[in-house]
């Protein structure tokens, strides 16, 4: 798994690549935003600035992230004043900058940028962390944004809601193609049959709030702090154990599907 460097985003910003930072914030004659233009974002974000006009939001989203996907150095420069509009209660500059976390695992060449953005990604993680107290209608859009703040690229990437979720991944032992449901519908593991559906299945084996470990018991905490009942019985069954419908193999679900599925590249 892709991780950010946690001890540089706690210890505070390495002085030489702020230096560098601010050099290349001077000049975003340097960056290029997705559509390829250089002076765009820095216009636009003057005007959300002064005055939060709707159609320069939607211009700097597709500029900073395209298609939905990746980003490019302008994404990463635009964090900190991001960050400061969503300080200032700016739900379009929050959910920007969650975005651009989001991909931050991609290919864009902005390691240092990113290191040098460390004291406002962890001020975002504040800011996202108070959200979620809140118990807002965007509650998953958060809780992923704050996984990719604390570097947990692949859950932020593949994180659902738990209505209707399915989760492919082989089975380490006997390399079965195991379809792993957790849903309102049933909550199993199965061989997927194009004509027969899921079939032979097993229910799954959720870890107890107590087995939870490492990224999987700092998500349940959460769940459970804002009431997130649906999402907090998820997270056990994902990070609980599944039964192979092929060999009667138990594994880690969580695990085996990080596994399979990192790096996490959209
Ligand atoms: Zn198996």
């Amino acid at each position: 798994m892709t991780t950010y460097p946690v001890a540089a985003l706690e210890g505070g910003v390495d002085s030489e690549l702020a230096g560098l930072f601010n050099a290349w914030v001077a000049n975003w004659a340097q960056m290029y935003d997705c559509r390829l233009d250089v002076n765009r974002v820095p216009e636009l974000l003057a005007l959300v600035e002064s005055d939060d006009d709707a159609e320069a939001w939607t211009e700097l989203g597709y500029r900073l992230v395209l298609e939905h996907d990746l980003l490019s150095l302008a994404s990463l420069a635009a964090l900190p004043r991001l960050v400061r509009l969503a300080a200032g209660d700016s739900a379009k500059a929050r959910l920007l900058a969650g975005a651009i976390m989001e991909r931050a695992a991609s290919h864009h060449d902005g390691d240092e940028l990113l290191a040098a953005s460390a004291e406002a990604i962890v001020e975002l993680g504040a800011l996202l962390d108070r959200h979620l107290l809140s118990r807002p209608a965007d509650y998953l859009v958060t809780f992923r944004a704050l996984l990719a703040v604390r570097g947990q690229y692949h859950w932020a990437n593949v994180l659902g809601d738990f209505d209707d979720d399915f989760y492919e991944l082989p089975c380490p032992h006997c390399a079965a193609e195991v379809t792993i449901a957790i849903g309102g519908f049933g909550r199993y593991a199965a061989i997927r049959d194009w004509d027969l559906g899921d079939i032979d299945r097993r229910d799954l084996r959720p870890s107890s709030a107590g087995e939870l470990s490492g990224v999987g018991r700092w998500m349940h905490e959460i769940a459970v702090r804002d009431g997130e009942d649906v999402l907090a019985e998820g997270i056990r069954h994902l990070f609980g154990k599944a039964e192979c419908p092929g060999c009667a193999s138990v594994f880690t679900i969580a695990d085996e599907y990080g596994a399979a599925n990192c790096p996490v590249l959209r």
